[in-house]
């Protein structure tokens, strides 16, 4: 299946009917950084509306939801993970290496007894829990994982304290190596700086496959981190630039597996993504 073709299908589509995929940037946008409490409220209402038309829109194009993928040398399973009642989900992944089986899980921010089925299944080896950011719904299942996989939970450093403060997780975690290369048996990750969310965002690069974590999503960046609007803005400056820098000079083909909503690519982040021209 050619998910390049797939991906400019969505694009196509999304162009013809583009009302909530324009409203959600926007309104995004605007909702980062405004910092009136009732525009913001207001803001956020009209950005959970059109994520739902863009989830409706993607739903009603089946091929564009969630996929398996076996792609140059490592395989990915998502799983949209529940956060609420409202219907807004996590990307937890499990990526592994389909000879030796094995494997890592990538942000698991809800208790998941599926991913641990499916690891029980396929027969795979986790050698670590990998996670982007510290926020609560990337981390939020680490606890439960803990009880089951004796395996290491990766963080950047810069993040401890948000995971601890959001979590009130007494998991130790294990930093992410300086020099950016983490080498787990037969997988080797770079794990790339990107501060901008919050201060420890990585995003995670194995073969050709990114996981974005919060940093960047099909058609968006992730909401920058910070308590007044001018640090607000500086933070999404500078996550804009790492995008820039660290993460768009890479192969257009490298698939784009973000921390929540649909996969994408570099080259069509690249061309499309409106925080990025
Ligand atoms: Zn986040
Ligand atoms: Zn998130």
């Amino acid at each position: 299946m050619n998910f390049d073709l797939l991906l400019n299908f969505r694009l196509h589509k999304l162009k013809s009917s583009r009302a909530p995929f324009v409203f959600y940037i926007i309104l995004t946008k605007e909702w980062f950084l405004c910092y009136n409490a009732t525009m913001r409220r207001i803001l956020r209402l009209g950005v959970l509306l059109a994520w739902l038309g863009l989830n409706l829109f993607c739903q009603a194009v089946p091929e564009m939801g969630f996929f398996e993928e076996d792609s140059a040398g490592l395989e990915v399973k998502v799983f949209p993970l529940p956060l609420d009642d409202r219907g807004w989900t996590v990307n937890c992944y499990v990526a592994w290496h389909p000879d030796s089986k094995q494997a890592v899980v990538i942000d698991p921010g809800a208790p998941a007894p599926a991913v641990l089925e499916f690891i029980r299944e396929r027969r795979l080896e986790v050698l670590a829990v990998l996670n982007s950011h510290g926020h609560h719904d990337h981390v939020g299942g680490n606890a439960f994982l803990a009880k089951k996989l004796a395996v290491p939970f990766y963080l950047h450093r810069a993040d401890r304290p948000l995971a601890v403060q959001t979590t009130g997780s007494a998991i130790p975690f294990t930093f992410y190596p300086k020099e950016g290369k983490l080498v787990l048996g037969e997988l080797e990750i770079e794990v790339i700086h990107t501060p901008g969310h919050s201060p420890g965002s990585v995003c995670l690069k194995i073969g050709e496959v990114l996981f974005s974590g919060d940093t960047l999503f099909a058609g968006s960046v992730g909401k920058p981190h910070g308590s007044s609007r001018a640090e607000q803005q500086a933070n999404l400056k500078l996550e804009v630039e790492n995008i820039r820098r660290l993460l768009l000079p890479r192969s257009p083909a490298t698939r784009v597996f973000p921390g929540h909503g649909p996969a994408t690519t570099i080259g069509t982040e690249k061309a499309f993504n409106t925080f990025l021209q």
